[in-house]
């Protein structure tokens, strides 16, 4: 007997390599199975008399063959199956090619349902390459098609269609699906029943069952609107507590000290942009009030949102308090704190670093240059710095800050909210202040979608790019131009400047847990194996360095400050360079399998180039190509704002193909659309009654439990 918990691989009639697929999708048993959702429908509700159908009609018929063969084609080693099926009305020829054991399958005799299109030959109608599955031999014949009773699963009815990888069939989804769907009943649902009643939702047992097996368009919208709203209300929940716990809160007020700040903007090596200063301007309002501020900075990549930050934080120093910065990786982390000595220099604010390989300051005896720092633990950082820069190892460390005032969280949809919240609390143990809390993101969306998305921040919004900005040229290039491609790269690099290469992987096994046969069969560039070959058989005369996120983190800052030096030309690396690393001598983004990213992430990667004085450019390489995804990776060839072309991916993948590994800077949403306002507007009405009834969930220990989940899965790296 199946159970939710069984691994898929004991599923009937799954081979290891489809359970090796399955995985791929991120589906480990079969509870993840009932939850990878179908993202459209072919519609074979109707099925057709023979005699009704005519060419140009996609149709369902059901009948009986009379007559099947494989024929060779005249253009010779091509098969061609030919049948004749016949229902009460008429019979009509039907052709599959290249399928020769088809004969096999389907006998003369055998009762069929088929779905696809007719077209017109010579001869007639004809019904060309049909979905086609054998049903009941029952007597159908003088029976209308509803009276049959036909249990036909990929040809009748709303047939799910689902977002797949690499041969993995849709009737082989079907077949498995079907095996299963009975367990959705089994699924415990965790909505609390006055949310699901008061917002008129079906079960979620339900809603699985009907989104995919729907008897009617009405079970999709209805199943649709369950399990997108799950989605908004998991996202506004955490919100609302958040809000609450800030809302019963009291912050220290830090004072705006308007003349030094004005020198330290006017000392900097650029001029701020007007919605740079505005967004500066909303924050120290905010500082200065005491009630604690939780705001979120949102703008473009590349538009200058550290710099804000770095305001912010100096004007914390300067009133004698600690100001904190969270960052997700290491790399970023020593660049910000390389980039806040050296623009901090000569005001004696104590700056020190957090992460899992790198502690260290620039104090201890005076101020000291940039070089001079010492490795010191962190609980020493932690207590006697004024700015502190670290990633998740500051919360990982159990030391609590002296007087910490404003935490500020860079790209904060990289941490949970546990996470968030767990750095909030380090503030000074004596005070019972908390701390002012800036997030600050790049993911676009709109004001309005961002309000309602997350409901308990306030919003800065920097619209506008640093005016030395050009675009950077982007192309989709072909395998045969994969050499063209080298030869600019290597001229760019003549020219003085560098180049990143950016893989889906790092080595061709691990993390997609594909053995390397499978993986290079795929065609997935590995970080390691692409290194060697640009190292040894392109590139053999530029010094290449290679960067992912197994490495120590010591490696990885040789790494990347080599590559900041200008000592590396190329670097191979992982998606670890995603985020906010600024090295503006680099003008070449190349990407390999750039087909696997999101368009947000790739728009990301992009943003890695063109941050200096030099024309840059984007070559996006991809292993499919498929029509479709030409399209969509040729959205990056004409759109620049990072806005459009998140639109344009979540209309070209659907939410569905997102799944899983790859997207980042996202909230996870598999059916819920970011432009669903109506629900989303319910779900935060929903969560804001629910929290303000009991705060501590102890009335729904179901939806209590799902919360942490939802948060561990969505956020840990
Ligand atoms: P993001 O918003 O993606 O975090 P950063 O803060 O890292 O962007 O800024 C990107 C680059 O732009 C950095 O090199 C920064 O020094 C530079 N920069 C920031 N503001 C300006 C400006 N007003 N004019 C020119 N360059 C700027
Ligand atoms: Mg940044």
């Amino acid at each position: 007997m199946l159970t939710l918990n069984y691994s898929i691989k004991e599923l009937n009639r799954i081979g290891s390599a489809t359970a090796i697929k399955l995985r791929r999708l991120g589906v480990e048993i079969v509870q993840d199975f009932l939850f990878y959702f179908p993202f459209r429908y072919e519609d074979f509700s109707k099925i057709l008399k023979i005699k009704d159908a005519k060419p140009g009609m996609s149709v369902n018929i059901v009948g009986q063959i009379e007559l099947i063969q494989n024929k060779r084609s005249p253009r010779r080693r091509m098969f061609i199956t030919e049948a004749l099926v016949r229902d009460e009305t008429e019979s009509i020829k039907v052709i599959w090619f290249n399928q020769p054991f088809l004969t096999r399958t389907l006998k003369e005799g055998d009762a069929v349902s088929l779905a696809g299109r007719v077209e017109e030959d010579f001869t007639g109608a004809v019904m060309m390459s049909p979905v086609y599955e054998k049903v009941r031999n029952a007597d159908w014949r003088g029976l209308s098609a509803d009276q049959r009773g036909i249990n036909a699963v990929h040809t009748q009815g709303l047939v799910p269609i689902y977002h797949l990888t690499n041969d993995l069939s849709q009737k082989q989804i079907r077949y498995l699906m079907k095996q299963v769907i009975h367990l959705a009943d089994r699924l415990s649902d965790w909505l609390p029943e006055e949310v699901r009643k008061n917002s008129g939702l079906l079960g979620l047992g339900e809603a699985v069952r009907k989104v995919h097996f729907p008897k009617s368009n009405k079970d999709i919208a209805d199943a649709r609107r369950r399990l997108a709203f799950d989605e908004l209300f998991l996202i506004q929940m955490q919100s609302q507590l958040i809000k609450k716990d800030l809302d019963a809160s009291r912050a220290e007020p830090i004072p705006f000290r308007e003349e030094e700040t004005k020198k330290l903007i006017q000392s900097l090596p650029f001029k701020l942009t007007d919605a740079q200063r505005k967004a500066a301007w909303g924050i120290l309002k905010d500082l200065g009030k005491d009630k604690p501020m939780s705001r979120l900075l949102e703008g473009d990549v590349g538009s200058g949102k550290t710099i804000v930050a770095l305001i912010a934080m100096f004007n914390a120093a300067l009133a004698g308090k600690q100001a904190v910065l969270m960052v997700p990786t290491e790399i970023l982390a020593s660049q910000h704190y390389e980039s806040f000595c050296r623009l901090l220099k000569g005001w004696g604010i104590k700056i020190g670093l957090v992460t899992r390989g790198a502690k260290k300051t620039n104090h201890e005896s005076g101020i000291m240059n940039q070089g001079d720092e010492k490795n010191r633990d962190s609980e020493f950082i932690i207590h006697d710095s004024q700015i502190i820069i670290g990633t998740h190892a500051l919360i990982q460390e159990k030391i609590n800050f002296k007087n910490l005032v404003l935490a500020i969280i860079d790209e904060q949809h990289r941490f949970g909210v546990e996470q968030r919240k767990t750095l909030i609390k380090k503030t000074s143990p004596e005070g019972d202040f908390t701390p002012h809390l800036l997030s600050t993101t790049a993911t676009p969306i709109p004001r309005s979608l961002a309000l309602a998305l997350y409901g308990d921040l306030d919003l800065s919004i920097i619209n506008q790019m640093p005016a030395d900005r050009k675009k950077i040229l982007t192309k989709v290039v072909a395998e045969e131009n994969r050499g063209k491609a080298y030869d600019f790269i290597r001229e760019q690099i003549m020219k003085g400047r560098q180049a990143f290469v950016i893989c889906p992987l790092i080595n061709i096994s691990d993390p997609l847990r594909l053995s390397g046969s499978e993986a290079s069969k795929l065609g997935v560039k590995s970080v390691k194996e692409e290194f060697e070959k640009l190292d040894k058989a392109i590139f053999p005369e530029i010094k290449m360095g290679m960067l992912h996120g197994k490495m120590k983190a010591k490696e990885k800052e040789e790494t990347m400050r080599d590559f900041l030096e200008n000592k590396i030309k190329v670097l191979v690396s992982t998606s670890v360079v995603e985020v906010g690393v600024d090295v503006p001598n680099a003008t070449i983004m190349m990407i390999e399998g750039a087909d696997r990213f999101g368009l947000a992430q790739l728009h990301q990667f992009r943003g890695r180039v063109g941050r200096g004085e030099y024309q840059s450019y984007c070559f996006l390489f991809s292993e499919s190509e498929a029509e479709k995804t030409l399209k969509r990776l040729n959205a990056l060839t004409e759109h620049h704002d990072g806005f459009a072309l998140a639109k344009i991916d979540l209309k070209f993948r659907g939410p569905g193909e997102v799944y899983g590994t790859m997207q980042k800077g996202f909230p996870e949403l598999k059916i819920a659309s970011l432009f669903d306002y109506v629900l989303m507007k319910l779900a935060k009405e929903e969560a804001e009654r629910i929290v303000n009834k009991d705060a501590s969930l102890d009335a729904w220990p179901k939806l209590k439990e799902k919360l942490g989940e939802w948060d561990r899965q969505t956020h840990l790296e």
